[in-house]
């Protein structure tokens, strides 16, 4: 039962070990498959906003690449920009992501603007791009970084290119403006939570554009941050996950530079909303796996609650069984014994005898009884009283008791104050020795008896043996040994005598 109740207790452990690794292997792997859904959904984006902003790039350089052949081939008098103006005009429609074209000479005044009338001495010549194309004869697109426009406040991205007079002399630039507000609306569509953004960067970490947009970012170089000093070192195309040092947020990022422009696209989400419906399902997953725990516990415990309950009412059972199987015994030992002098009562007397006849008939051995008798007890009770009578045959059968020492005899009090001693497998021989024996020693004890002729207590004992189909009259045996008995009495008492069938 206590093995049963460990049983159930290692039974439940393992339930319980098992319910709890498998929920967390399973929350565990399906946070994996989370963040490689976000990594995935990240990368598909940033190639989709990646084509969506090389696009725009390669439609804008196509532009201006036309605008330079014109420019170079036929000069940047007025009437040349005057046509080129009205050119342009017609393909702004075109590109609707065109903030506006500026054509500026090469001292940076400005020769033409598509979106508003040229204000008075305006001059480029400080802009980055400017700046650029003049010192550099490099004929491809710039891509500045963002500026804010001078006439209206709004964030620019500059796509530039140089063109030159017919000496090849730097004579001027060519500037498309791309309105950081078309991206913004595009990224705007895209949902990256409270917590993600996007970015369109220049390859040496200018950010272009980002949304949602944050004034103080515009321009800002990022070639220090982990995707750019880590990441992009050496891959074009990835997925990062730490932590922004301007709002310690940790984010998730997919990042893309294109093939063919110096740009790189961003995604970045919220890692802790990213994980948002993983974290309900993981939460509800451990609340009903420690709900089962919980139930499977309080079944278990129900359990090992009824196994202690069995095993007690099993212990008290056994106890009572064994109470009763002693207190059998005892009665059993009782009924076979008799009260006054402890010795084997004739009830055990008689089933001693059967049993003794039987054993000595089967094996051929001879069954000695002898039969002995208290002389003058009715003198000596007269005279001294029951009490003392009774006090005398303890004596008496206590003194048998020592006389007879084999374990298989057996000494009972045959009735009133006459006792009886079986013994198996001996001969006449044997018994006389014992008899004798009992006469000695009470003759040692000295019982007084002042009515004897003694003046102590003696006893007179008959001897009968019988062997062979003998023993199947036992009535006759007893009787031999009765008449033994009373040959003794009548030859004088304290001796014994020899009787047998
Ligand atoms: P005898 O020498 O011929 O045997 O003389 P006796 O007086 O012993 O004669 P008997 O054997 O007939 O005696 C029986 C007496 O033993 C009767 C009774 O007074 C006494 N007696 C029998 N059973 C008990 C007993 O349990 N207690 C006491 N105190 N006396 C008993
Ligand atoms: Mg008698
Ligand atoms: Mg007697």
């Amino acid at each position: 039962m206590k093995r049963d109740s460990h049983l159930v207790v290692l039974l439940l452990f393992v339930i319980g070990c098992s319910l709890a690794s498998l929920t967390v292997w399973k929350v565990l792997a399906s946070r994996d498959r989370a963040l490689e859904e976000v990594d995935v959904h990240g990368l598909n984006l940033t190639q989709a906003l990646s084509t969506y902003s090389e696009g725009i790039v390669r439609q804008s350089s196509l532009l201006l690449l036309g605008l330079v052949e014109r420019l170079e081939i036929e000069g940047s008098g007025p009437a040349q920009i005057q046509r080129l103006s009205a050119l342009i005009i017609r393909q702004e429609s075109l590109m609707p992501q065109l903030s506006g074209i500026t054509i500026y000479d090469n001292q940076g005044r400005w020769l033409m603007s598509s979106n508003r009338p040229i204000p008075a001495g305006a001059n480029s010549s400080d802009r980055a791009y400017f700046i650029h194309h003049r010192d550099d004869p490099s004929r491809e697109t710039f891509i500045g970084p963002p500026i804010q426009s001078r006439s209206n406040q709004e964030w620019v991205i500059t796509l530039s290119r140089r063109f030159n007079d017919a000496r090849g002399e730097f004579a001027g630039v060519v500037a498309v403006t791309l309105g950081v507000e078309n991206f913004l609306r595009l990224f705007g569509k895209i949902d990256v939570g409270q917590e993600g953004a996007i970015g369109l960067s220049y390859t040496d970490g200018t950010l272009l554009v980002r949304y949602p947009f944050r004034e103080q970012d515009m321009g800002r170089n990022f070639s220090q941050s982990p995707i750019y000093a880590k990441y992009l070192v050496d891959r074009s195309v990835g997925t990062a996950s730490f932590t922004s040092s301007l709002d310690g947020v940790e984010r998730l990022y997919a990042f893309r530079k294109s093939d063919r422009l110096p740009l790189i696209t961003t995604v970045a989400l919220g890692k802790r909303e990213a994980l948002a419906a993983w974290r309900t399902e993981a939460l509800l997953s451990a609340v009903v796996v420690t709900g089962l725990l919980g139930l499977t516990g309080l079944i278990g415990w129900f359990l090992i609650v009824d196994i202690r309950r069995r095993t007690r009412a099993e212990d008290q059972l056994r106890g009572t069984q064994q109470q009763l199987l002693s207190t059998n015994r005892q009665l059993e030992l009782l009924a076979m014994k008799d009260a006054l002098t402890g010795l084997a009562n004739r009830r055990c007397f008689d089933q001693s005898l059967a049993m003794e006849a039987r054993r000595a008939r089967r094996d051929g051995t001879t069954l000695a009884l002898l039969m002995i008798d208290i002389d003058h007890f009715k003198l000596f009770n007269d005279s001294l009283g029951h009490v003392a009578g009774d006090a005398c045959l303890q004596t008496v059968g206590r003194i048998l008791d020592e006389c007879v020492r084999r374990p298989s005899d057996l000494v009972a009090r045959y009735g009133g104050e006459e006792m009886a001693v079986i013994m198996p497998d001996t001969d006449t021989d044997g018994a006389a020795i014992v008899a004798q024996l009992i006469i000695d020693r009470l003759q040692q004890a000295n019982i007084p008896h002042t009515a004897s002729p003694l003046g102590r207590v003696s006893v007179s004992i008959g001897i009968a043996t019988a062997t062979g189909s003998g023993l199947d009259h036992l009535q006759g045996l007893i009787e031999g040994a009765d008449q033994a008995l009373y040959t003794a009495k009548a030859r004088g008492r304290n001796q014994y005598v020899r009787g047998g069938l």
